[in-house]
Parts: structure tokens; C-alpha cells; sequence
């Protein structure tokens, strides 16, 4: 099964097209605060989509594909991420 996707999420199908924005969807958005992130990847395990990514100091979504569910910031034991309205900074 070829998967163009880089997150491989309920969205997947075996047939293309499979590389949906889901972003796109998003009304609201997980900003992280890289100053308190303590990289403990709570929200990269618990993200639903799997769109959270490691990055060298902190981890945080990729807004091509969350949607904004709030999870990872709901779970986040550092309080390091925080929901901003699309559209307002
Ligand atoms: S859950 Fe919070 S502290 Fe842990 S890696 Fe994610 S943003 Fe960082
Ligand atoms: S808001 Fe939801 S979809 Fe987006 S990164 Fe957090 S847990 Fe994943």
C-alpha cells in the first residue's frame, strides 16, 4: 500500500489522492511555547492525527494536517501549548 501522506491517519486511503490537508479544517490552532517545552512528547503521543513532529528544541504540530482538536494542549503537563483562533495571533 503506497501512503503519500506523511502522517498516516484515519484519513488514509489506499487510493489516491491521500495527501489531504486537513489543516484546512482547523479553526483554531496549537501555538507552542518552545521556552517551556520540556520535550517529554505527551502531545506527539497523543495527537489523534499523528501530526505532531519533533523538532530540535520542542515539538509541535504540523498545520498542514491538525485540525485544531486542542488535545495536545489540554494534555500538555508543561502547559507549553496554547489554542489561538485562526486568524488572531
Ligand atoms: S506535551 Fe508539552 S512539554 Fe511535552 S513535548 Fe509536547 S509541548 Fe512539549
Ligand atoms: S490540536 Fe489536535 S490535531 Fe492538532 S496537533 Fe494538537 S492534538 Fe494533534
Amino acid at each position: 500500500m503506497k501512503i503519500r501522506s506523511p502522517f498516516d491517519g484515519p484519513w488514509a486511503t489506499p487510493e489516491p489522492p491521500l495527501d489531504i490537508k486537513t489543516g484546512e479544517w482547523r479553526f483554531q490552532r496549537p501555538v507552542t511555547k518552545v521556552g517551556k517545552c520540556r520535550q517529554c512528547g505527551w502531545c506527539y503521543v497523543y495527537c489523534p492525527l499523528g501530526c505532531v513532529e519533533v523538532k530540535e528544541t520542542h515539538f509541535s504540530a504540523n498545520l498542514d494536517y491538525c485540525k485544531g482538536c486542542g488535545l495536545c494542549a489540554k494534555i500538555c503537563p508543561a502547559n507549553a501549548i496554547r489554542l489561538s483562533r485562526e486568524g488572531e495571533e
